[in-house]
């Protein structure tokens, strides 16, 4: 895995440096966890970060970015409700194929998506079960890192501004106990600006 982050990272510095677009994005998310034998609910939350865009051709490109998100899930139980909040950075790298719709660009992309996880709780209307997730391969730890698949469709605006939906579908099995699992979804709608656009 650490072999993997690496080379996602080295793509993303390459995409960087060769970037025909940077920009910022913020957006609402709208996280679930898919736990074996439970039922959760959405855990609204926000995220943020920078975005790298490659032109390959007229059509194609390729997209990445640094993003940090909040996702998880929320369970209701007993007659309460346990939030379960991970904090993750997130590295997306998308294939996107771009439309154009006058002056407009629609874009509609996937690919691998990295999370790699800062930081973890649970925030639960009953405070005696609150508690901070640890991270690691032990027994009640969560793993490090979730490899994703991403998708993503949008609307560019010729000034650089644009709008988004995206969607990631975790593959990982976030804990560490053989029976059952735990795997992550994520929609979010957010908005963006290219601030930097290199030329077509
Ligand atoms: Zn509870």
């Amino acid at each position: 895995m650490k072999k993997l982050v690496l080379s996602i990272c080295v793509l993303l510095g390459v995409t960087a440096t060769q970037a025909q677009k940077l920009g910022v994005i913020g957006g609402v998310n709208f996280a679930k966890l898919n736990v074996t034998d439970e039922h959760f609910k959405n855990l609204t939350g926000g995220y943020g970060g920078v975005v790298v865009e490659q032109s390959l051709g007229k059509k194609f490109a390729l997209q990445s970015g640094l993003i940090y998100a909040s996702k998880g899930g929320a369970d209701k139980h007993d007659g309460h409700m346990d939030k379960f909040q991970f904090m993750t950075l997130q590295i997306p790298v998308l294939a996107a194929y771009k439309i154009p719709v006058g002056k407009n660009t629609v874009t509609i992309g996937a690919g691998p998506v990295l999370d790699i996880h800062t930081s973890g709780k649970l925030k639960s209307d009953d405070a005696s079960e609150n508690t901070t997730f640890n991270f690691g391969s032990g027994a009640g730890e969560f793993k490090r890192t979730d490899l994703g698949i991403g998708a993503v469709a949008g609307l560019e605006f010729k000034n650089g501004v644009f709008i988004q939906a995206r969607g990631t579908f975790g593959l990982t099995d976030l804990d560490n106990v053989a029976n059952g699992s735990v795997r992550s979804n994520v929609f979010g709608i957010n908005g963006g600006y290219y601030f930097l656009r290199g030329k077509k």
